[in-house]
């Protein structure tokens, strides 16, 4: 069983995927996630544009391992300026880079094509952070080459989305604050993945945000509820549940209900390292969390004070994060004095032209509104972030003071951010539109409803042009916009009874 640069990957995403993938029910893992798979293509197309644009090359991406292995190191003697998916193996490690390029010294170097950015967090005149997972990946190749005798520097390549090359020195520390270099980092992530692979460790699956692109996602989920396990608690996460088994030995929701938050607190008195980072009101809301799974029933902890206004706008965008490209603003219409409607701008094309011109018609409609007689809903920052994008962008129709003053308007809610996360619990592991609206009883008319299946349907009908594929895309969002409506509600209700 060889480990790969990908199974690395996967153990950063997750630590327990490593082994579930090896010694999970197979039974209960799904087919790949189609945004996944969406990402895979895009990655192999951009990977393939990469490569072409480079020169000649020679491609070593088909064939057994054996005979890539051996023709990758036929070609590495021959001195071949560029190797494209060529294979290396030294005992149980097993690496293709995506071009080995040979260097000046006769030594070579890896190289990864990414369809994403090259650094962590860009600042907009600044360098960010280097990618932990791009750095372990090359890591292993660089190691893999050292091994064959074809490379003596610690550093490899990624050729990152727009084509720039990021060099990753690999023996400089991760960071300011941690001075152990990304070599270490590997080493320990390397042992841990062997220790999993070989059976002689196993970890637990834990509830958290990488889940739900997760081909295990309904078997772990379903492991966590039969458990009871401590990741069902709402933003708890693995570190925290982790922290909690070893220094409470408390596993289950149900016997973390009833803990004496005073004698847990007396307990870290005395040994500062139980419940390391975690402080008395993060250990109160845990508790607090768990009694409403227990109880069945959300809360809210503060009068629900909506905008008093004649109209009420539910708004959701879709959007393509694999082309930084959006193509729909939907919005819910709710009057006082007339019919809701549902009112949408979707572009045509996934061209320039066509998001800046819905971007352009959004705001007409949003101008032609009576000024403080509208409140507008939207459910997560990820709207505020997109529309500031698109002002970088585009040229008008409003200007960055504008749109700022749009977003501090107090009619202008961000329902999960500023009332759902602040205010309130519910029973539930995550607090997602989906998750709650479903709990409450809200249903989407499509069966499969997701924002990454949105973005394939419409990557389709650019392609086809298929009528009922817009038809889908369009009912979908219109539910997502009217599900918002239905929280909102929901929370004016749960604070009516408690604070009237
Ligand atoms: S579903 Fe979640 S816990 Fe399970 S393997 Fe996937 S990411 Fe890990």
């Amino acid at each position: 069983m060889y480990i790969t640069a990908s199974r690395l990957y996967d153990y950063m995403q997750c630590p327990h995927k490593v082994w579930r993938d090896q010694y999970g029910p197979q039974e209960e893992k799904m087919e790949p996630n189609p945004f996944v798979e969406l990402l895979w293509e895009k990655g192999i197309l951009h990977e393939k544009e990469v490569i072409e644009a480079l020169g000649s090359y020679v491609d070593l991406n088909k064939g057994s391992i054996a005979s890539r292995y051996n023709k990758t190191i036929k070609e590495l003697r021959k001195g071949t300026p560029l190797i494209y998916q060529g294979l290396l193996i030294h005992q149980d490690l097993l690496g293709i880079p995506d071009i080995l390029k040979k260097m000046p010294d006769g030594t070579y170097m890896p190289m990864d094509i990414k369809s994403g950015s090259g650094y962590e967090n860009v600042g907009e005149d600044k360098e960010g952070k280097l990618k932990k997972h791009y750095a372990i990946q090359l890591c292993m190749y660089s190691e893999l080459l050292k091994k064959h005798g074809f490379k003596k520097d610690n550093n490899g390549i990624i050729i990152d989305i727009n084509g720039k090359e990021i060099e990753y020195i690999l023996s400089n520390p991760q960071g300011r604050r941690n001075p152990s270099t990304w070599l270490d980092e590997y080493r320990k992530v390397l042992s841990e993945v062997r220790s999993l692979i070989s059976n002689k460790k196993k970890n637990k699956p834990a509830l958290g945000g990488s889940c739900r692109l997760c081909p295990w996602y309904y078997s772990c989920r379903g492991w966590c509820e039969k458990e009871d396990d401590l990741s069902n608690i709402f933003y708890l996460g693995r570190a925290k549940r982790d922290i909690i088994n070893k220094d409470l030995k408390i596993k289950r929701v149900g016997d973390i209900r009833g803990c004496d938050i005073s004698k847990i607190l007396d307990k870290k008195k005395k040994d500062k390292s139980i419940l390391k980072g975690m402080g008395k009101k993060t250990i109160e809301k845990i508790i607090c969390r768990a009694n409403i799974i227990k109880d069945g029933k959300p809360d809210i902890y503060s009068k629900a004070d909506f905008p008093k206004t004649r109209i009420e706008l539910f708004f959701d965008i879709e959007d393509d994060p694999t082309q930084d490209f959006i193509y729909l603003h939907g919005i819910f219409e709710r009057r006082k004095d007339g019919q809701p409607k549902y009112v949408y701008f979707l572009a045509e094309d996934s061209t320039p032209g066509e998001e800046k011109r819905i971007w352009e018609e959004f705001w007409s409609y949003i101008k032609s509104l009576p000024e403080d007689n509208f409140s507008l809903y939207y459910y997560s920052p990820h709207e505020k972030t997109a529309f500031k994008k698109l002002l970088e962008k585009y040229d008008g129709p409003i200007t960055e003071e504008e749109l700022d003053n749009f977003f501090n308007n107090k009619n202008v809610v961000d329902l999960y951010q500023d009332v759902i996360y602040k205010y309130t619990d519910w029973p539930l592991w995550s607090y997602s539109l989906k998750d709650i609206a479903t709990y409450i009883g809200f249903s989407w008319r499509d069966k499969t409803p997701s924002g990454a299946l949105s973005i394939q349907w419409y990557n389709k009908y650019i392609k086809t042009r298929d009528p009922d594929i817009i038809k889908r895309i369009l009912a979908y969002n219109e539910d997502d916009c009217k599900a918002t409506m239905f929280i909102k509600d929901k929370v004016q209700e749960i604070s009516d009874k408690k604070y009237s």
